[in-house]
Formats: structure tokens, sequence, C-alpha cells
């Protein structure tokens, strides 16, 4: 981008609650039942059909608000926003407006530098800053509110040119998010996003499934001269469903926009389509099309009332949110912020990681425990993570954290070597047997029958006695073929660190 001008985005996100129910009546939320078979009378929005909250909808509202820093309101107004569409039935959207349940708030965005894996401290053991490290923004959140999703059309259905309406969606629960215009770039609008979802998915709020359109997100872009305050005219992005469509689609637009007004041209307030095909952003309709919604409460509905007392049930239903976790992670057990990145991934994987950690404290007490966090990390990331079947907000690891417990302390009471910690992870899977029983079963056990490792070294240093010439010489690195032999000769069952110290002994008598 020309250093003249500077870009100002907002971003209002949609997001389907977890619910088992739809917001005004008792129809099913699943997704990809067919079409038209999770419908009533009030999801249709057949005259006279009267809508009654979801109770447990607005409590997941209410969580989002506490997650994200708002000033969640003890009363709130449902309105109706009126406009025709085919997948609006009633002609208009129960949703908020003057009251909107949660005001204010924030989410502080991560934006990433390239990997750092180094990890621990921010600093080099020289003493000067790492390189990429990563930043956060704070970023300001203006207000969340609740509404009911539309129906969907399907164009061009069943091959017959013609658009089919499923209803299916209709009045499924949905929160907004709207953000003030303060990101300043595509890339922080991704990251945006990015740590958006993982704050909804963490706490249980909303699945965050893109693919199945339960998160999704429209994108208000204007440019103006770098270090002006005043903002120029938007343009909103519609209909864009991936985090990479975002940021090429907020990339077009900038681009477009300076092009526009470097031009000497004005840039026109308008809604426009992101165009997958040739990646580009298309005019939908002006500012002269734009809908006046007319909006007013619902004489429907009562005003949504909480009682302090609720109010602090749901807050302390809020989990502990990702970056708190990573934090956590890094500073309580050691792990790098790439391993702590990985771990949180999704959420179950975190939990996991947790119950863990919890068994180490319970069978080495805190101190001890904390120093395995780092060895967990790893057979984690090595050996089980390519196992774990991801279902909802849940993992399902095919060992349980006791069994892994048990692994990692016979590492460190060296029982059996790290290598042997790996193969002795896969048979305990495979086997559904205890570890402890298999490793003794198995032979896992390390040899540290010190005697017995001796015999076997002055055996192999007398079959190769060029390398032990060499060794003489100085290449001490040869050191490492005989370990390697040893290892090899023993099964890979001798603690290495023994071998090591046994090898310098015999070579350097
Ligand atoms: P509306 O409800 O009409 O879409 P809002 O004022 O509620 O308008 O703003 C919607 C979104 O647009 C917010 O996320 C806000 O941050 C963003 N926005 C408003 N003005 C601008 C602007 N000039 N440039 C970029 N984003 C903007
Ligand atoms: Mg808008
Ligand atoms: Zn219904």
């Amino acid at each position: 981008m020309p250093a003249e001008y500077e870009a100002v985005i907002g971003l209002e996100v949609h997001a389907q609650l977890r619910t088992e129910t739809k917001l005004f009546c008792g129809c099913l939320t699943r997704f990809g039942a067919p079409p038209n078979t999770q419908v009533c009378e009030t999801c249709v929005g057949l005259p006279g059909a009267l809508p009654v909250v979801n109770e447990h909808a607005l409590h997941l509202a209410v969580r989002a608000g506490y997650a994200l820093g708002c000033e969640v309101q003890r009363k709130s107004q449902f309105a109706r926003k009126n406009y025709f569409y085919p997948d609006l039935a009633k002609g208009y959207q129960i949703s908020q407006f003057d009251h909107p349940l949660n005001v204010g708030g924030f989410l502080d965005v991560a934006l990433e530098g390239p990997e750092d894996k180094t990890g621990g401290s921010d600093v080099k053991p020289d003493g000067s800053a790492k390189p990429h490290r990563m930043q956060t923004r704070r970023i300001r959140i203006n207000r969340i509110h609740v509404e009911e999703d539309a129906a969907k059309n399907i164009h061009g259905a069943e091959g017959r040119g013609v658009t089919l309406v499923d209803f299916n969606r209709a009045g499924v629960p949905l929160i907004e998010i709207v953000s003030e215009p303060e990101l300043r770039s595509a890339e922080e609008a991704e990251a945006y996003l990015r740590n958006l979802r993982e704050v909804l998915v963490f706490a249980g709020i909303s699945d965050g499934n893109l693919e199945e359109g339960s998160f999704r997100c429209d994108a208000n872009v204007s440019v103006r001269p770098a270090g002006t305050t005043k903002l120029g005219t938007r343009v909103e992005l519609k209909n864009i469903n991936s985090f990479r469509f975002v940021r090429q689609a907020i990339q077009f637009e900038v681009a477009r926009q300076i092009a526009q007004r470097t031009a000497g041209a004005e840039v026109v307030q308008e809604t426009r389509t992101w165009n997958e095909r040739d990646a580009t952003t298309r005019s939908m309709r002006g500012k002269e099309e734009a809908h006046d919604y007319r909006y007013f409460p619902d004489p429907d509905l009562p005003w949504v009332a909480f009682s302090t007392e609720e109010l602090d049930r749901q807050r302390a239903l809020v989990p502990e949110l990702p970056q708190a976790k990573r934090a956590r992670f890094v500073g309580e057990f050691g792990l790098t912020p790439y391993d702590a990145k990985v771990l949180t991934a999704h959420p179950g994987l975190a939990h996991y990681f947790d119950s863990c950690m919890t068994e180490l404290r319970q069978r080495l007490g805190e101190v001890q425990s904390k120093k395995l966090g780092k060895s967990l990390a790893n057979l984690m990331q090595s050996e089980l993570a390519p196992k774990v079947e991801y279902a909802g907000s849940g993992a399902e690891v095919p060992l349980g954290p006791a069994e892994v417990a048990e692994i990692l302390i016979m590492v460190e009471e060296a029982t059996i070597s790290k290598t042997m910690a790996k193969k002795l992870t896969l048979r305990a899977i495979e086997t559904g047997l205890s570890p402890k029983a298999l490793a003794e079963r198995e032979g896992f056990i390390q040899v540290r029958d010190e005697g017995a490792i001796v015999d076997l070294v002055r055996q192999i240093l007398a079959d190769n006695p060029q390398q032990v010439a060499q060794v003489r010489e100085g290449k001490t690195k040869v050191i490492g073929f005989f370990v390697g032999q040893t290892m090899k000769a023993m099964g890979g069952k001798a603690d290495p660190a023994l071998v090591q110290k046994i090898l310098r002994k015999e070579l350097s008598s």
C-alpha cells in the first residue's frame, strides 16, 4: 500500500450459538438435515405464531459478553428489523437494536511474525531481543447482540434453474459481534477473526464451523490519508466465508479504493460482494438501495431481564480462554510458545494436556510434575496428536491421562529410555494394556546393569580397532559411532547416558 493512505476496517461477525433448538421455537438446529424438516409455524413465519425465547441461547450470548470484556446488560430488548427477502418469510428479522445485550468490550488480537520455535523467554542468551515475537493489539468491540438467522436460498436447486428455500436455518440463534473500525490491514482483520473464533469455540458458545456457515463475517472497508482521523467512505463486503477470502477481499478492496482516490475519484458507499472465481469484489447495491429497516421493539416479546445472580452464574461458566491458557502453559510448564500454540489448537487437546498434568501432580507433587510439562508436550505432539479424534469441543485421545503419566514417570526415573517411551505409547494404544505391565512383559525396561554394558562395550571396541585409533587421534566424534553400535546391540534398551560414560572410560584407559 502506498504510504499516503491507510486502511480502516470494521468487522460484523455472525456466529451461530451452540443450542439444540432454535431461538424462538423448539425446532432442532442440526446442520445437514433434509431441507425443511426442522420447521414449525413460528420459524416459517406463519401469521399468529408466537415466539418464545430460548433461555439457553441467551445464556450463551451472556457468556460471549463476558468472554469478550463487555458490559452485559441486565435489561435488553428484541426489535424487528423489517425487510423483504424470500429467506425471511415474516418480512422481518427479530434482532436487537437500541438495547443490545452486550455493549463495549474488546479482543486482544495476537499478530504473529514468522514462527519462533525456540520459545521460552523473550530474549536470547546473549541478552538481545528475539525477532518476530508475538504482538497483541486490543481491538474494541462496539456491541454484541442476539438475533435469529434467516432461512437459506438454494439457487439453481436440483438442476432446475429455480431457487428453493430451506427453512431449517430460519430461527437458529446468532450473536452479531460488531467491532469498532480499528483494524488497519487485511492481515489484522484475519487475525482478529481467528482469535475471535477461538474464544467462542473454547467457551463452548459456538462451534465456529466456517464451512457450515456457523461463523461468517461482513467486512467494512475504507481508506483515508495516513495520519488523519476522519473516517473515509466505507464499502461493505458481504458473503465471505473463509479466513483466506476475508484477507483477499480486503486486500483487493483497499487497493481498489486507493487506486480510485489516487486517480482523483470518490469512493462510493455501497455493498460489494467477494467473487471467488476472479478474486475481485463486485457491486451488489448502492447507497440509494440501502435498506431502511424501520426497527421497532417486537410487541410479541418482553424485555430480556437478568438478575445479578444469574449473570454471575454465567460469568463463572466462562472457562480459561486460549490466550491465557497459552501464557500459563509457557509460564508454568516451560513449554515453548510454539508447543503452547499447537496444544491449544483445539479445546479438547488443551483439556487433555491439563488432565495429564493433574495426574502427574497427584503422583509427583507440584514441583516435580511441572518439570515434565515439556516431555508431555513432546509425547503429545509426536505420538498422540495423529491419533486424536475430534468431536465438537471434545477430543478422544486413545490413551488415558493416567497411562500417559505412568509412561512419563518411567522415563523420568530412567526405567525406560525416551525412544522406548514412544514405542511403549504406541503399544499401549494398540493393546489397551497398562504401560507399566507392558514395559515389563515386552522388555522395554532399560538395562542399567553396568557390568553387562561394560562387557558389550569392550567387545565392540575390540571388533573396531580402526575407529578406536581415530578416537585416540582426537576424533572424538567417532564416540557417537560406538554409542550407536552399543545401543543397537542392546536393542535400544540401554541408558544412552550410561553408555557414553562407560565408553569414555574404556576409551581413555
Ligand atoms: P451499520 O449497522 O449500518 O452496518 P454501523 O455503524 O453499526 O453500521 O457499523 C457497522 C460496522 O462498520 C462496524 O464494524 C464499524 O466498525 C464499521 N465501520 C463504520 N464506519 C466505517 C468506516 N468508515 N470504515 C470502515 N469501517 C467502518
Ligand atoms: Mg452492517
Ligand atoms: Zn420452528
